[in-house]
């Protein structure tokens, strides 16, 4: 009787606590879950905010230019994925604060059932619609900025956030080290490392109030083996793993996890200078075991793993996604 007792406990406390090994039948559904998702109107950011989307997530996209995120937003929504679009700087306080402040206007719109916003875009889709609304609306308000949502649903989906993905990054030095200047390093370190961490400060409250979250860095390979002229980033990259060191433990108690991606070469705009030339490219190639460069979706999956339920005894790690580059033991 008495082990009835202990089993019954035990398998409850499994079923309510992430961290200690949630499991149920579809361990990568998103379903329900709020993704924010920063630098995601091109290339890695917005793969991984495809594949969580994909997996069922409502995913809040930001960028600086409204001209990107208009066009992430659009091409989300094409692909039936539920998606909210802002502008964020990473770097500047104020747009860290309205990114995650993002979820009250939804909150409070989706109680009215409707309203209009002015750097915001959202929909809910529903099959009926779809067809129906989005050919008139996007004739309709092409070129404005709105915000559309309809009943319930929007609330459940983003009254709360459960994922971050810290991706942003800038790297204005190559070079020396020895020629960067304090310029050079506080704008580096600022948007890669201090934002990543300010904003995961601002987002931990919310994911506790939701019983638990995610929180993915996305570092580099270059944080493990600093890249020739790319001193400055690849030492803000090394500290995007101790930040998922640091941060792993504490969390914890709150049923947070925190992970880290550090991607290879892969193919977007970022790193255009290594893979455009053929002879850099198959210089590149050389040292890789899958010889090809990777792509975005390559990064997007291993993130959204990250945040399923099929990871989730796994906090505190960094994944070298680089097809075989030697980084590390
Ligand atoms: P990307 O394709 O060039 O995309 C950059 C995105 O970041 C754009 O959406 C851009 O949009 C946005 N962005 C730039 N500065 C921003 C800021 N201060 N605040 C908010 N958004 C900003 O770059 P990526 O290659 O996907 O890089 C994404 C991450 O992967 C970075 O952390 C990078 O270090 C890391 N990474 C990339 C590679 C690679 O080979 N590509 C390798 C290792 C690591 P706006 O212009 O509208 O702001």
């Amino acid at each position: 009787m008495s082990y009835m007792i202990m089993f019954r406990g035990v398998s409850r406390f499994l079923r309510t606590n992430p961290v200690s090994g949630q499991r149920s039948m579809s361990q990568s559904s998103l379903d329900g879950k709020v993704a924010i998702v920063t630098a995601s109107t091109d290339g890695i950011g917005l793969a991984a905010a495809r594949a969580l989307g994909k997996r069922g997530a409502h995913v809040v996209v930001s960028s600086r230019r409204q001209a990107n995120v208009d066009k992430a937003v659009a091409l989300l929504q094409s692909q039936s994925i539920r998606v909210t679009g802002t502008t964020c700087n990473v770097g500047k306080g104020e747009d860290r604060e309205k990114l995650v402040q993002l979820i009250r206007p939804v909150e409070r719109s989706a109680q009215e059932g409707f309203e209009t916003h002015s750097s915001v875009w959202s929909f809910s889709w529903a099959p009926f619609f779809q067809t129906l609304m989005w050919t008139a609306l996007v004739k309709s308000f092409q070129g404005a900025s709105f915000c559309l949502m309809r009943g319930k649903k929007t609330v459940d989906q983003c009254g709360g956030i459960d994922i971050l993905v810290s991706n942003a990054a800038v790297n204005p030095f190559f070079g020396n080290i020895l020629d960067s200047t304090e310029d050079v390093w506080d704008k580096i370190l600022s948007v890669n490392v201090k934002s990543a961490f300010l904003l995961t400060k601002l987002v931990v409250p919310h994911m506790e109030k939701r019983g638990g979250g995610n929180i993915i860095f996305v570092s580099s390979v270059a944080g493990y083996q600093p890249m020739q002229a790319l001193g400055p980033y690849s030492v803000s990259k090394t500290a995007l793993l101790g930040l998922t060191k640091a941060l792993a433990p504490e969390l914890a108690h709150g049923n947070i996890r925190v992970n880290c991606v550090a991607p290879g070469i892969i193919k977007t705009r970022f790193s255009s200078a290594l893979w455009q030339n053929k002879d850099v490219a198959d210089e590149f190639k050389k040292q890789l075991s899958i010889k090809r460069i990777g792509e975005p979706e390559e990064i997007g999956g291993t993130i959204a793993f990250l945040c399923s339920d099929e990871a989730s005894y796994i906090t505190g790690e960094t994944i070298a996604v680089t097809g075989g580059m030697s980084c590390r033991l």
